[in-house]
């Protein structure tokens, strides 16, 4: 192997995932049926079907332009040794290994940032607005641009600094602190998600007192399952698609229903959904998800390490030595088609549990109220009824609608 071979490696690894992934959006978008399903004939007319079909191929067509975009970009990056060009810029600026790297990720980060701000503009204003989902005023759309930059290069730069830290003190066996560091920022995150990072975007407020409130209490009383941190976030504020959200372990567990979902469904379709969310800590998939990522980031940890200790592998990015942020490039190629496998693997397992948090609800609360809220979700959002199946198997972390509502008639 040279590193001419291993540029070639990169080149065939970008294209692959593109073709890839064209392929599947293809398919999808040939599976569409005209025919609205006997299960939804109450909730949809003709017009508003045919609205659901035209809105998914506009956003086909924005994220299909997008991901050519990142693919030629990609391409002249590598042929061109654009990273090592930007590595050898930041190394020009400081005797820091840490602050080198700082650098090297910011710059590729401001970049990406900046160019896919016209992307989600559009999506947001032309897009969103033409089917009547978009809130966001472009006062709040420049505060979240301004707000997830900082946040983001906050992370990136803390993250750079520790690990950059670590690899040059340990300089062999590394790995494992790396992995540990990474799972502790996981778990701090996900215990904090509701405290911390929401409110810089969203209002949270406590459910107030009423009926509300009461079957939720009941509800989680019947099934012991402690409950105190309710709350309702201003998804309006963004858009009229209705959501909800569950964080936190333990203590912090937070339940977060969007004022949209409230305005939209009656009490009984809350607490089914609820009941559902309830049914993914009872059957334990939280827990067996969160050990299944920290495996994963072990694995990645240590194959990191053994990614570092090619010299060739920076030299086909066009870097004479291997430092972190090349060799974080470097691995996120390498390990695109093994992410690939197990994003799959993680998609079955997931929707697996979905089934088993429906059947939940259906045992403990009541599954009509769940198809009819799950039914209403899905149509307000106008999302696609029939998928292709190995787009499906590919990309849904949820099974289908209409896999759901079989298996919950059941
Ligand atoms: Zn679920």
């Amino acid at each position: 192997m040279n590193a001419g071979s291993f540029l070639w490696i990169f080149i065939g690894l970008v294209i692959f995932n593109f073709v890839f992934t064209t392929v599947l959006e293809y398919l999808n978008d040939k599976n569409w049926k005209n025919d609205i399903p006997n299960d939804l004939k109450d909730f949809y007319n003709a017009e508003n079907y045919l609205k659901a079909k035209n809105y998914k191929i506009e956003r086909g067509r924005i994220s299909s332009i997008s991901s050519s975009l990142s693919l030629i970009i990609s391409l002249a990056m590598l042929y061109f040794y654009g990273f090592g060009f930007i590595s050898d810029y930041a190394i020009s600026l400081s005797d820091s290994i840490i602050i080198q790297s700082c650098i090297f990720f910011m710059i590729l980060h401001l970049f990406t940032h900046i160019l896919g701000i016209p992307f989600s503009y559009y999506s947001t204003f032309i897009i969103e607005e033409k089917y009547g989902f978009n809130k966001t005023t472009l006062k709040t759309f420049i505060a979240d641009n301004i707000k997830g930059l900082i946040i983001s290069s906050v992370i990136i730069i803390g993250l750079t600094s520790l690990a950059v830290f670590v690899i040059d003190f340990f300089s062999a066996g590394y790995w494992l602190w790396l992995w540990i560091g990474l799972s502790l920022f996981m778990l701090f995150l996900n215990m904090f998600y509701a405290d911390l990072i929401v409110p810089i975007f969203n209002k949270l407020t406590p459910l107030e007192d009423g009926e509300l409130r009461k079957k939720i209490e009941a509800y989680s009383e019947k099934v012991g399952y402690s409950l105190k941190n309710i709350f309702v976030i201003d998804g309006s504020k963004r858009s009229s698609k209705a959501n909800a959200f569950f964080s936190g372990l333990g203590p912090k567990k937070t339940i977060a229903l969007f004022d949209t979902l409230i305005e939209k469904h009656s009490e009984e379709e809350l607490v089914a959904v609820l009941a559902h969310e309830v049914g993914h800590y009872k059957k334990k998939h939280i827990l067996f998800s969160m050990i299944i990522t920290i495996i994963q980031l072990g694995v990645m940890c240590y194959l990191f390490e053994i990614c570092m200790s090619f010299d060739l592998i920076a030299n086909a990015l066009g870097s004479s030595d291997m430092n972190f942020h090349i060799g974080i490039i470097a691995f996120s190629f390498l390990y695109s088609p093994v992410g690939l496998v197990i994003g799959i693997l993680m998609n079955m397992l997931s929707r697996k549990n979905e089934f088993e948090a429906d059947k939940y609800a259906k045992d403990t609360y009541d599954g009509v109220s769940l198809e009819l809220a799950l039914k209403k979700l899905s149509v307000d959002s106008l999302s696609n009824l029939y998928p292709h199946p190995l787009f499906v198997f590919v990309h849904y972390s949820h099974p289908p609608l209409l896999k759901r509502l079989e298996a919950l008639s059941k």
